[in-house]
């Protein structure tokens, strides 16, 4: 009996409190399948807590704290959906220990970091941020812009999951050479081939490449990854992008590499602390910089918000199946086979 009314409150699970702003494409699936969406981008936390209780879903992005205490006030909450990568702001043990399930799109911003590297090595390769500086403050300086070519450069790509083989792909469209090292590479072997690369230990990466870009999670065993001794392997003439996660890199030993010339230079997407904090590393002349803005394109958005809704609908569809077919087997007496 007891199972019967838990699944009959999971078929019914059709009240969405969406508390963060997504695109309103997500929000519109949801009602078409017969989803009651609140949408109140703007709540408190202390709002949240009072009115969670209503709700069988909810849906955040990263403003939303899903703590503890908003989890216990969720009395029919089945679903916590996080549209986008990370689930740091959600009590992920906490809602595991309620029965609640805990969603993301991880897969929504792949294509738009992916293109965004490509921007920064163009960044750095053609100095784009200083020639539209320059002329924003009146200079023809022409001369002093000369870049580099991308193709016959060695792209050294650390972490080859969604993000780096799709930023393999557009290298290989501008002549790169491409070295892939990735802790499971045995495994992507089909897609390195694919793209056209190379599997290459951690060290070959470091000591040959012109560009070393970073897409690897953020974990205990990856926290300063690089760092001095990385760095020292580099070659003199290299750049380091990372639009992975800040604490990938020792940011107090990268600031020393980009002013000894260790390294020529890097492009940043992410930072130990954001906004950053280390004015040192972000006014240097050498370092092309950008806001945590890998994700934000109205295509990856509108894929976060499409991705979460189709999930949360798959979620409450195979509920409604499990509760229909052990109606049925309820009905025909077979309920012990289930
Ligand atoms: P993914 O899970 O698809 O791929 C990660 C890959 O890294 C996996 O193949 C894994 O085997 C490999 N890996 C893990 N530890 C490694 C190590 N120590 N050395 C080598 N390889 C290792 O992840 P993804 O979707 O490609 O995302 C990569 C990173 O990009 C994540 O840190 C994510 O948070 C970040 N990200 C940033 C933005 C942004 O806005 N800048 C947006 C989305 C994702």
């Amino acid at each position: 009996m007891g199972i019967v009314m838990q699944l009959n409150s999971n078929s019914c699970f059709r009240r969405v409190l969406v508390c963060d702003s997504i695109h309103d494409e997500g929000v519109r699936i949801l009602e078409n399948s017969g989803f009651k969406v609140d949408f109140k981008p703007l709540m408190t936390a202390e709002e949240l807590i009072s009115e969670v209780s209503k709700y069988d879903a909810l849906v955040v992005r990263s403003r939303t704290k899903v703590t503890k205490p908003v989890l216990e006030a969720g009395e029919r909450l089945r679903v916590v959906a996080r549209a986008g990568v990370g689930l740091d702001n959600i009590d992920v043990e906490t809602a595991t220990k309620r029965g609640i399930i805990v969603i993301n799109s991880p897969e929504a911003p792949s294509n738009a970091v992916s293109e965004l590297v490509i921007g920064l090595m163009l960044s750095i390769a053609r100095k784009i941020p200083e020639a539209d500086a320059s002329i924003k403050q009146g200079a023809w300086i022409k001369n002093r812009l000369e870049g580099f070519e991308l193709k016959n450069k060695t792209l050294g790509i650390i972490g080859f999951g969604k993000i780096g083989y799709l930023v393999a792909k557009k290298a290989k469209a501008f002549d790169m050479r491409i070295l892939v090292h990735d802790v499971i590479i045995e495994k992507l072997m089909d897609q390195v081939r694919e793209v056209g690369g190379e599997a290459a230990s951690f060290e070959e990466v470091l000591s040959t490449s012109d560009f070393v870009t970073l897409h690897i999670p953020l974990t205990s065993d990856t926290r300063h990854l690089i760092g001095e001794k990385e760095f020292n392997k580099m070659k003199n003439s290299a750049y380091l992008i990372n639009t992975s996660r800040g604490a990938i890199v020792d940011e107090e030993a990268l600031v020393k590499a980009l002013k000894a010339g260790v390294i020529a230079g890097a492009a940043l997407d992410v930072y130990e602390e954001e906004p950053p904090k280390r004015k040192e590393l972000t006014e240097l002349k050498n370092v092309v910089c950008t806001p945590h803005i890998g994700a934000e394109t109205l295509e990856a958005q509108r894929a976060n918000s499409v991705i979460i809704a189709e999930k949360l609908i798959k979620l409450f569809e195979k509920a409604r199946d499990r509760h229909n077919s052990l109606q049925s087997c309820l009905k025909n007496n077979t309920a012990r086979e289930i």
